[in-house]
């Protein structure tokens, strides 16, 4: 919970960034990110990272992410692997 209080309102939380300022795998990084979420502090949503610009792409559910991604910044675009291309984040709903 320490780790999370230095984040802000509508930053997006990536599991990766909490596993690594925490210590711990992945795995718990999301277990504990879930248990947060019930909480109502953070809520799930889905992020793409533009391949050819790194711009990053939110979406609130899976069923707004597109089947073929175009970036709004740079116009790359690519059929969409939900498995490899989709990240699952979480996004600071409360101060
Ligand atoms: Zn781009």
């Amino acid at each position: 919970m320490k780790t999370l209080q230095r984040f802000k309102k509508n930053e997006v939380i990536y599991p990766g960034l909490i596993a690594r300022r925490g210590g711990f795998n992945l795995q718990n990084a999301y277990k504990l990110l879930k248990d947060i979420e019930k909480l109502h502090y953070i809520e799930h949503a889905f992020v793409i990272n533009c391949p050819s610009c790194s711009e990053e792409h939110l979406y609130n559910s899976v069923g707004d992410v597109p089947d073929e991604f175009e970036c709004s910044k740079c116009g790359y675009s690519n059929p969409i692997n939900v498995f490899s291309d989709v990240l699952i984040v979480y996004k600071v709903v409360c101060e």
